[in-house]
């Protein structure tokens, strides 16, 4: 068992790596940005067509976090610095514009169904919705 204890723990390195909060914190990123492919990956074949879930916008935004404060504090590299300088612009736009969207829809009075926004009717039970169902109250 020593090649392997030599492979894994060798001159104070683990894997071949010299360690340190930095060190962690720039993994963590890699991690972060390996499980959103997982994550929409997933969530496509479950749906059999292609979806991008919240999680997969969250999970980009810490990743993309992670490293530019990695490329920023420890690496101070340029090029690394500016490959992650902007990208959480979209991150957090796709995100509000999601919470925005999903707080427009509108619950079914009778069977609970999400519709979509500015919809008359419920696609799922055909009862009347918005703001047709308030004009239809006030009668
Ligand atoms: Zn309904």
């Amino acid at each position: 068992m020593d090649w392997f204890h030599n492979l894994v723990w060798h001159d104070g390195k683990f894997l071949g790596i010299q360690w340190g909060v930095w060190k962690v914190i720039g993994w963590l990123g890699n991690a972060v940005f390996f499980s959103l492919f997982l994550v929409q990956w997933y969530a496509t074949e479950k749906l059999k067509r292609v979806v991008v879930p919240t999680a997969f916008w969250w999970l980009s935004l810490a990743g993309s976090l992670l490293l530019l404060s990695y490329a920023l504090f420890y690496q101070k590299d340029s090029v690394f610095i500016l490959a992650y300088a902007f990208v959480w612009i979209p991150y957090i736009r796709n995100l509000i514009i999601h919470y925005r969207h999903a707080a427009a829809h509108l619950d079914c009075p009778k069977c609970g169904n999400l519709c979509p926004p500015h919809s008359h009717f419920c696609p799922a039970c055909g009862s009347p919705v918005g703001e047709i169902l308030i004009k239809s109250d006030r009668s």
